[in-house]
């Protein structure tokens, strides 16, 4: 037993775990200063209406530039900053700066143009998540409600508090889109308790269409179920000619993926919208 229990000990201080650990606590301390270094940016990837061709709307999607370590995707630290609690506040930060974007993006791209931000479980049930500050926001920068979208995901429907606060965001006009679906632990009768906007299909479905493979049959029940339910579609993952035109002819109404652009920075995307205006649909 006391054997046993020693070389579990042994195991628990591994030079190696050890290490580990330190690197974590280095980054958890990196990412608390993070902000005021102003090291986080946001990408924006457009969302396309598949019926005209045109970038309607964008998903905000966060970068940390590290001071060693390069560039880091979301991956490598949103789970972090949800365990520590520093979500609250990087997601503040990013509601404030995509809401000033748009703003200006409504003056000098599209009147009706709406971003996405996603938002984690943690997030939404925090105290520390103002919904009166975003709204603050909204209104200083005179925008709709419906300027903003925000992406849930299925798990975050599971929770009381957070679909208490999801009933609270949908008051104050905001769009809710359901990220990844699909994959999540899904269970259809949320789509009805639920005033969902938008529902994004998650990649995986759309990496292999082909007409006939069962990826194809649930994009085209999904399509026509969210339709008879008032729900609108966004496809994930596009990025090929073949994929955009299944989806096209499945009625879906939005997409996104490298087959239109990746995440890009501010003035990328301000390009890329003008070229697609000027070289006409963009289809
Ligand atoms: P997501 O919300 O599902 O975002 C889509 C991810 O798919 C993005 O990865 C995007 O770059 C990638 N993607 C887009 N088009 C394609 C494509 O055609 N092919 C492939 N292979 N990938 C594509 P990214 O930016 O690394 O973000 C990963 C995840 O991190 C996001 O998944 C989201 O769940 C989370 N995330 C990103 N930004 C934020 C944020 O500001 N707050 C929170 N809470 N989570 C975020
Ligand atoms: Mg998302
Ligand atoms: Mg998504
Ligand atoms: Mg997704």
């Amino acid at each position: 037993e006391a054997k046993k229990f020693g070389r579990n000990r042994y195991h628990y201080f591994t030079p190696d775990m050890q290490a580990q650990a330190q690197a974590r606590m280095q980054r958890i301390g990196d990412l608390r200063l993070a902000l005021s270094r102003r090291e986080l940016c946001l990408r924006y990837q457009p969302i396309v209406d598949l019926r005209s061709g045109k970038i309607r709307k964008a998903e905000a999607l966060v970068r940390w530039q590290h001071p060693s370590l390069g560039l880091l995707s979301p991956q490598e630290f949103i789970p972090l900053a949800e365990e520590t609690g520093l979500i609250v506040e990087l997601g503040n930060w990013i509601c404030e700066q995509a809401l000033e974007q748009t703003a200006s993006w409504r003056r000098t791209l599209d009147p009706a143009f709406q971003i996405s931000i996603n938002t984690s479980p943690v997030q939404l049930c925090d105290n520390g998540t103002r919904l009166d500050a975003w709204l603050t926001w909204l209104d200083r920068l005179q925008l709709p409600g419906s300027a903003l979208a925000l992406e849930i995901t299925e798990s975050i429907l599971m929770s009381e508090a957070a679909s208490e606060r999801l009933l609270a965001i949908q008051s104050m006009g905001l769009e809710v889109s359901l990220d990844d679906f699909g994959t999540g632990y899904s269970t259809l009768s949320y789509l009805k308790k639920f005033d969902i906007d938008y529902l994004k299909i998650d990649r995986s479905f759309v990496q292999s269409l082909s007409p006939g493979s069962s990826d194809f049959v649930l994009c085209e029940a999904i399509i026509l179920m969210a339709h008879k339910l008032g729900i609108q579609v966004v496809a994930e993952g596009i990025e090929t000619d073949t994929q955009h035109r299944y989806l096209v002819e499945m009625g879906c109404d939005y997409g996104q993926g490298y087959r239109y652009s990746k995440p890009v920075s501010a003035d990328e995307f301000e390009r890329l919208v003008a070229g697609i205006h000027r070289a006409g649909n963009g289809n």
